[in-house]
């Protein structure tokens, strides 16, 4: 299968099925020094964030990077502090929309400026050095998801009504 270009895009880009099988089957080529899976309490309150049932996701949301642990409050930086952080910045949340909902597999690879903006869940405080996050196919929790994009479009239009 020949590679479509999407050099395009400086971010998140699109790999080959053949990379997302690599980084699928091993974990271990992800970037960073320190790859790690969100924990089950965190992936319990992203479906509660997300307004999903808990036990939608049931995949393993893997991050990588090369420090693992928030350096003001030592929480581990993981898939809950992408999705929060994405629901709070407007621009952020078409990537989330895009990683999430796309057909395409997502790795963030070699671009440290990726993940910007993303910030600590617990202490807020900035997260500069996540290199890389990557989701299975979330095509089972779509409709949960739109759901949810609904709701934050509905909330954001009232809210530029009322200023
Ligand atoms: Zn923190």
């Amino acid at each position: 299968m020949p590679a479509k270009s999407n050099a395009g895009k400086r971010s998140t880009r699109v790999v080959s099925e053949e990379v997302f099988r690599q980084v699928y089957d091993s974990p271990h080529s992800l970037p960073g020094k320190e790859k790690w899976v969100t924990s089950h309490e965190d992936v319990r309150t992203i479906e509660h964030l997300l307004g999903m049932a808990p036990k939608t996701i049931g995949a393993p949301l893997w991050v990588s990077g090369d420090t693992r642990y928030c350096p003001t409050c030592d929480r581990e930086t993981n898939w809950l502090d992408i999705v929060a952080s994405a629901l709070t910045q407007v621009h952020k949340k078409d990537l989330l929309i895009k990683v999430i909902l796309g057909d395409k597999k997502y790795v963030n690879v070699e671009a440290p400026h990726s993940i910007a903006d993303l910030h600590c869940y617990q202490c807020k405080s900035p997260i500069n050095d996540l290199r890389s996050f990557k989701c299975h196919n979330w095509a089972y929790a779509r409709q949960a998801l739109l759901d949810v994009l609904e709701r934050v479009k509905a909330e954001e239009s009232h809210v530029n009504e009322q200023a």
